[in-house]
């Protein structure tokens, strides 16, 4: 991969919150903030370290509704909650009693990422990214997404009064082409995958120098917004962690910095550090990370995907090998599903729970139902399960096997004939 990296005059102490550094995952190297995302040691993937002061729930607790309660944790600026911004985060976790009957669970928790201002977890990356881009001086903010991320980035970049450049596969779902492009901003479908998307925006990011490619050359600011989905839940656990948690995987990047979450709380003290097992959810259909998994290798060998999460249609995933050490590290393990499996799920949690998830929810619900059957996760252990989009931009995953039990003429006696 050829990439030019952009240097930055040094930022001004503060502008990251408490981050100290960009280090290197594979050799450990550390370079300096900046719109870094490959080690100029060795090209591995770089991420986040800090100096944390002493951090206490009470701070977080009178924080605001949303991920900037945890603004501490990010690296952010202090008052980042007063710029104009979408306020994501601190969706809902529901108690899902009926669910964790259906599948012979003791206690599940479904975390509700559909409820973000954009309908997925996406808007919680996002704005970290675009934080960090407005303190290295970017102008522009992009990506190459298979959807979510697309509406993330056109939402965030209008109501922060920026322009937004978003490079989508040609065959993307309707509704997350219409909801990306109701915001203004460029939108561009290419002819291609996502992994031609992705490739291309590499290559557009490494000529357009001002540019925040939020999950290229920003990358290691936008991951660390996921670990705002471990903080919530452990603060909604009553400031604890759960002992079991299935994850939808596409890059990978999720996961890992959900792990990453959870350890700096209980480094903190903000809860006991207790031990928890991590769970990978694939589609069949784009599941490298899985075959990789029960194969027992190191290294994830692309695929080209086919499945209806497209979602998660990533089939090279740049952060694989690190969801491989994170669910081996922690117990866990990485299951895949069938796109069948995938709609059974979807009508699983909206039956049981009254959630409607896209497909994506559907590959976690189907993923926990099969760890279960196999007995890989364990049934007495507290789960929480993840929904991170949601069923209104996937209607056709599930067009086909709902509908009105009946189409009748307005009268009693046609109602009383077919339902009682
Ligand atoms: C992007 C996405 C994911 C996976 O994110 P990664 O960090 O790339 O693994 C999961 N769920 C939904 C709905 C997404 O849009």
């Amino acid at each position: 991969m050829s990439t030019t990296l952009v240097s930055h005059p040094p930022t001004q102490t503060g502008s990251f919150g408490h981050a100290r550094c960009l280090v290197c995952r594979a050799c450990g190297a550390e370079q300096q903030l900046g719109a870094f995302y490959a080690c100029l040691e060795c090209f591995g993937p770089l991420e986040v370290a800090y100096d944390f002061p002493a951090i206490t729930r009470e701070s977080i607790e009178s924080g605001p509704s949303n991920i900037w309660r945890y603004r501490q944790l990010l690296p952010v600026r202090a008052d980042i909650a007063t710029i104009p911004n979408t306020e994501p985060g601190f969706t809902r976790l529901i108690k899902a009693d009926n669910l964790a009957r259906e599948l012979g669970l003791k206690t599940l928790w479904v975390k509700d990422d559909s409820g973000n201002p954009t309908h997925s977890f996406k808007d919680r990356v996002v704005a970290v990214a675009l934080a960090a881009g407005r303190e290295l001086g970017l102008k522009v903010l992009a990506c190459p997404s298979t959807g979510n991320l697309a509406n993330a980035v056109a939402a965030a970049a209008a109501r922060a009064g920026i322009r937004s450049v978003v490079l989508i596969p040609h065959d993307l779902e309707r509704a997350k082409v219409l909801t990306t492009a109701v915001y203004g901003g460029t939108l561009i479908a290419v002819r291609g995958t996502y992994d031609d998307v992705n490739r291309l925006a590499s290559e557009i990011a490494s000529e357009e120098e001002d540019w925040a490619f939020v999950n290229v050359n920003v990358r290691p600011y936008y991951s660390e917004g996921s670990k705002t989905l471990g903080f919530e839940i452990a603060e909604q656990l009553g400031w604890r962690l759960p002992q079991q948690v299935v994850i939808p995987v596409a890059s990978g990047s999720q996961l890992t910095k959900v792990d990453k979450g959870l350890t700096e709380l209980g480094r903190l003290g903000l809860v006991a550090p207790t031990q928890y097992r991590i769970f990978g959810a694939q589609a069949d259909g784009c599941s490298p990370v899985a075959q990789a998994f029960r194969a027992g290798h190191d290294v994830v060998r692309p695929v080209r995907p086919d499945t209806i999460a497209k979602s998660l249609a990533i089939g090279n995933p740049a952060d694989g090998p690190y969801v491989l050490d994170t669910v081996r590290r922690t117990g866990g393990a990485v299951e895949s599903v069938t796109d069948a499996e995938i709609r059974d799920g979807i009508a699983l949690l909206a039956r049981t729970e009254g959630v409607f998830a896209e497909t994506a929810g559907g590959v976690t619900v189907a993923t926990l139902k099969k760890l279960v059957e196999t007995g890989q996760l364990d049934p007495d252990q507290e789960t929480v399960v993840f929904n991170t989009g949601d069923g209104l931009k996937t209607l056709d995953a599930i067009a086909d096997r709902v509908g009105p039990a009946a189409t009748i003429d307005p009268t009693y006696a046609a109602f009383r004939a077919v339902a009682q």
